[in-house]
């Protein structure tokens, strides 16, 4: 494991700061609907012009396959511009569709449908969780009857985030009938814009429709676009939660340490304080938020699990600072819009990819060795 920053990788670190001051739009991003997906795709493909998009995928891909610190620097820098959350919709096919299909793809399925991730032509989500399917991912029943060459796809999907935007999602059915739990299962490339998909966007409490139920009514998907082998979705499954828990919300996790700098000096607290205690106690937990953030990306041999630790951490400590912000901010939150909408969108980061006691289940079970539980 490197420790220290080389010469090379300080001046990529000025690249990337500089390119940022240059190109960080100035405007909010919207939070949901067309106007959400145009902003985003716009950000992604000035990125990508620019050779800022996907910098750790393989060169073949469009990426620069550059090794995690400059991963790590180029999320430190992106956070210090404000840039734009990195939770937006672009957010599945960055960091799990695409990685998955790197990891598990066909070589036709690399070739169609990453670049077009990349460059901002397409937008995938994730049709994981079902409405008795969450926590319990192996007990799904979204079935998917093999017919010629093709998969006849009936069930109900849920929570399934930008659906109502998106071209592509990630799909997990029960393609082996009479299968019980992990097997029998498939991993499926599904076209949102096939005959027979009804999208339903879910208000939540910010009053967004960023996640939504999905109705398959008979949906034909070719066999080729399964990913890895028929019925072994599992295997492909954990691949994606792998990404989603331990690589994609790396730059989210780096940015915790920019918003308790900024909650410091909107706060002003004076020195000895209870306030000043309270945001010292939060500002050296975000410096341990990137410690680990650190030492998850160089571990080796990494674990699959240590991502469910740092997701953890994460998202604790998210509301930890957002509830702070409101007692400190109090209606004058209001005055301060990103702050307000944060505070509400941070009570779904204990749920989302996997709730803090799913995390915790994990973390007892796989890395300390305690007895197994039930669920995913
Ligand atoms: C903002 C947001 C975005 C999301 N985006 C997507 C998406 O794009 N695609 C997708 O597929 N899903 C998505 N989800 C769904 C998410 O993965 C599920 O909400 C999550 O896995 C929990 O499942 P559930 O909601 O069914 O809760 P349940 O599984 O019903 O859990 C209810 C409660 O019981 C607890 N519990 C359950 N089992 C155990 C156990 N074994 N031990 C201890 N406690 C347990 C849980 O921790 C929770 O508190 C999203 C969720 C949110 C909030």
């Amino acid at each position: 494991m490197q420790l220290d920053l080389t010469e090379a990788d300080l001046a990529f670190r000025r690249s990337a700061r500089e390119w940022l001051a240059a190109n960080t739009p100035g405007e909010p991003a919207p939070h949901d609907g067309i106007a959400a997906r145009e902003f985003a795709l716009d950000w992604l493909r000035r990125r990508h012009a620019a050779g800022w998009a996907g910098i750790g995928w393989p060169e073949a891909y469009g990426g620069r396959e550059l090794p995690p610190e400059r991963l790590v620097i180029w999320y430190e820098e992106y956070a210090r511009a404000r840039a734009p959350s990195l939770l937006d919709p672009t957010f599945v096919s960055l960091n799990h569709a695409g990685p998955t299909l790197i990891a598990c793809g066909t070589p036709e399925q690399k070739a169609f449908h990453l670049p077009r991730i990349l460059s901002g032509a397409v937008l995938w989500c994730q049709g994981f969780s079902e409405p008795e399917s969450g926590s319990d991912l192996a007990s799904l029943r979204t079935s998917a009857a093999v017919d010629g060459d093709e998969l006849v796809i009936n069930g109900q999907k849920i929570w399934s985030s930008y659906a109502d935007i998106a071209e592509y999602q990630e799909l997990l059915v029960r393609s082996e009938p009479g299968s019980q739990r992990h097997r029998g299962l498939s991993w499926v490339i599904c076209d949102m814009r096939s005959p027979g998909i009804t999208v339903r966007p879910i208000r939540n409490m910010a009053g967004e429709t960023h996640f939504a139920e999905v109705f398959y009514d008979n949906v034909r998907v070719p066999l080729s676009n399964v990913v890895g082998a028929l019925h072994d979705g599992w295997n492909v499954a954990m691949t994606t939660l792998g990404f989603e828990r331990k690589t994609a919300a790396m730059g989210l996790q780096l940015a915790l340490s920019v918003k308790i700098e900024e909650l410091i000096a909107l706060a002003r607290p004076r020195p000895g304080s209870a306030l000043a205690e309270r945001l010292g106690d939060l500002r050296a937990q975000a410096a341990g938020l990137r410690a680990l953030t650190w030492r998850t990306q160089f571990r080796a041999p990494a674990t699959a699990f240590d991502g469910s630790l740092v997701r953890l951490v994460f998202a604790e400590l998210s509301q930890q600072i957002h509830r702070a912000a409101m007692d400190i901010l109090g209606p004058d939150m209001l005055a301060h819009g990103p702050w307000s909408h944060a505070y509400l969108e941070a009570y779904s980061e204990t749920i989302a990819g996997g709730t803090a006691e799913i995390q915790r289940n994990i973390i007892g079970e796989r890395i300390l060795g305690l007895p197994r539980g039930g669920a995913r």
